[in-house]
C-alpha cells in the first residue's frame, strides 16, 4: 500500500465512521518507531507507521486511522481532542477506535542493536565496539589519543 492508496482509506474510513469528509493528507512515516500514528495540529496531516500494517494488518491499522481522525474531527470542530478529553474518550469509543496511538498493546519492545562495527586503534591496537557505522576520523583513541580506523565485526 503506498500514500495514494492510505489518503483514499482515510478518506473512506471518515466519511463511513464519522460521516464528514477528510480534506487535509495522510501518508505513512516510517520514522514512526512506538507510534502507531500521529495527528498534526498545525497543517492537519495524518501519518500512519508502515510497520503497523505489516504487523498487524488492516483491521488495526483501521483502528489506528480512527484513533487519528478523533483527533482531527474533534480539534477541526472546536471540541475536546485531547486523549484525556470526554469528547475524544466518547468519539472514539463509538467509532471503535484503537486506544492509543502511542505505545500500542503488545508491540514488542525493540531488541537492542548487536555490535556490527569496530573502531581499532593504529597506534596501541584498542579495540572499540560499535553499534552503527561511524566516522572514525571524528574520534580519537581513548588511550593513546592514536588514529582509529572502521571495521566490520
Ligand atoms: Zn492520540
Ligand atoms: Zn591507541
Amino acid at each position: 500500500m503506498d500514500d495514494k492508496q492510505l489518503q483514499i482509506w482515510v478518506e473512506e474510513i471518515s466519511l463511513r465512521s464519522f460521516g464528514v469528509p477528510f480534506r487535509h493528507r495522510a501518508r505513512f512515516n516510517g520514522r514512526l518507531r512506538t507510534t502507531g500514528g500521529r495527528y498534526f495540529m498545525k497543517s492537519h496531516d495524518i501519518e500512519i507507521n508502515p510497520a503497523q500494517l505489516e504487523t498487524y494488518g488492516t483491521e488495526e491499522v483501521e483502528k489506528i486511522i480512527k484513533h487519528e481522525l478523533c483527533h482531527y474531527h474533534l480539534h477541526l470542530t472546536g471540541r475536546g481532542y485531547r486523549h484525556r478529553d470526554p469528547e475524544f474518550k466518547a468519539l472514539l469509543q463509538k467509532v471503535d477506535g484503537s486506544r492509543y496511538c502511542q505505545s500500542l498493546p503488545g508491540q514488542a519492545r525493540r531488541k537492542p542493536l548487536p555490535y556490527r562495527f569496530k573502531l581499532v586503534c593504529s597506534d596501541c591496537g584498542m579495540e572499540y565496539l560499535r553499534k552503527r557505522r561511524v566516522d572514525p576520523k571524528r574520534y580519537r583513541c581513548g588511550k593513546c589519543k592514536g588514529v582509529l580506523k572502521l571495521g566490520n565485526l
